[in-house]
């Protein structure tokens, strides 16, 4: 039995690794500002810690000398509406930062045996996501570093922070770079939640439009978590250190996502596409759109994992679809 700690474990892709981990027979301790939103902390984990890893002190009490690995997924985090408006830039570099260099320093003194780190797509150059069609996202593009936002400089910053950890104390780190990750037991309202979610929200809530912010021409890729975890863990058993993409490689609009979404919710709705940086939209949020196409390259993670992700979109959709609509109907259920 191993002995892992899961940071932001109260998290999305935390909670579903941690539930995972405690799964496979591991004892599974989570720290995170906050519970589970939607898991009873006894289904994921073995020890819960509520506590804020921007304070070393905390970091210390949750990583001892007998953990085995640490998977850090903590981070001040959101969707486009949080990441691109600007408004939470010095929150999203501060509060992450001061998480790793806490962790990776806390990691080192106590020997832990691996550390995992969960960095972005975001830190490719904004020059190679132009081409909605043919977005270049090897993992060697990403320098000269030219990421669109603070958060993908974060995300930079902390790969390298790892890494330096690596070079002169010889710890022994993972550092992947997810695209994209969605499923149910996320943030699916309030500002924070990512592109799918927000999309079955909106299919969810409408009897005859949806908005979608941006023209909808632009492209990406969305990776289901339970195949996420997989391709991390599989990821944690090898010896490749990264940077490594973890995604799917099925590029669509973000139209042709949220007609799918309607597809699968049987309703007749149409999509009203709303453009400018500036606009507001009916739930009062500035509409950043990001790069115009983004897609992950797995032929690194697949060359030395021998292994990927095969999944079709589709399938993950509709799970997702599923769960938020009933996370809908029970808020409508409890406001009346
Ligand atoms: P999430 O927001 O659901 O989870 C992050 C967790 O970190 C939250 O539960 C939050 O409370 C916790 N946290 C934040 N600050 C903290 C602090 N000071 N102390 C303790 N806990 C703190 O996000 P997620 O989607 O699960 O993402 C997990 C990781 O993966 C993040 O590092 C994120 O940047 C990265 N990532 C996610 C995606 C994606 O598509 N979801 C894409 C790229 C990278």
């Amino acid at each position: 039995m191993k002995k892992v700690v899961v940071l932001g474990g109260g998290g999305f892709i935390g909670g579903h690794l941690a539930k995972r981990l405690k799964n496979d027979g591991n004892h599974v301790t989570v720290c995170d500002l906050k519970n589970h939103e939607y898991w009873d902390t006894s289904i994921i984990c073995d020890e819960f810690i509520v506590g804020d890893l921007r304070n070393p002190a905390i970091v210390s009490s949750v990583i001892s000398a007998e953990t085995n690995e640490v998977y850090q997924l903590a981070a001040d985090m959101g969707g486009a509406g949080y990441l691109f408006t600007g408004d939470n830039d010095a929150n999203v570099m501060h509060n992450s930062s001061l998480i790793n260099l806490n962790v990776i320093h806390e990691c080192t003194k106590k020997r832990v045996k691996k550390v995992f780190y969960s960095s972005s797509a975001c830190v490719y150059p904004e020059q190679n996501q132009l081409d909605p069609n043919n977005p270049n996202c090897e993992e060697s593009s990403a320098y000269p570093a030219s990421p669109d936002s603070e958060y993908g400089w974060e995300k930079l910053f902390s790969e390298r922070l790892y890494l330096a950890f690596y070079k002169n104390y010889g710890i022994d780190v993972r550092i992947a770079r997810f695209h994209n990750i969605f499923g149910p037991m996320g943030t699916w309202s309030g500002g924070k939640e990512k592109v799918p979610a927000a999309i079955s929200r909106k299919t969810a809530e409408s009897s005859n439009t949806i908005e979608v912010w941006g023209d909808g021409l632009q492209t990406r890729s969305f990776l289901y978590i339970d195949e996420c975890i997989e391709a991390v863990l599989k990821f944690m058993e090898s010896d490749f250190l990264g940077p490594v993409n973890i995604g799917s490689q099925e590029m669509v609009s973000i139209n042709e996502l949220a007609r799918m979404v309607i597809n699968i919710s049987g309703k007749d709705l149409t999509i009203q596409n709303i453009q400018g940086q500036a606009f507001i939209d009916k739930y009062g949020f500035i509409c950043p759109e990001g790069v115009r196409g983004r897609n992950s390259d797995n032929r690194l993670y697949k060359e030395k994992m021998r292994w990927s992700v095969s999944q079709p979109l589709i399938i993950g959709l509709e799970k997702t679809y599923c769960w938020i609509n009933e996370q809908v109907n029970n808020e409508k259920h409890y406001i009346r």
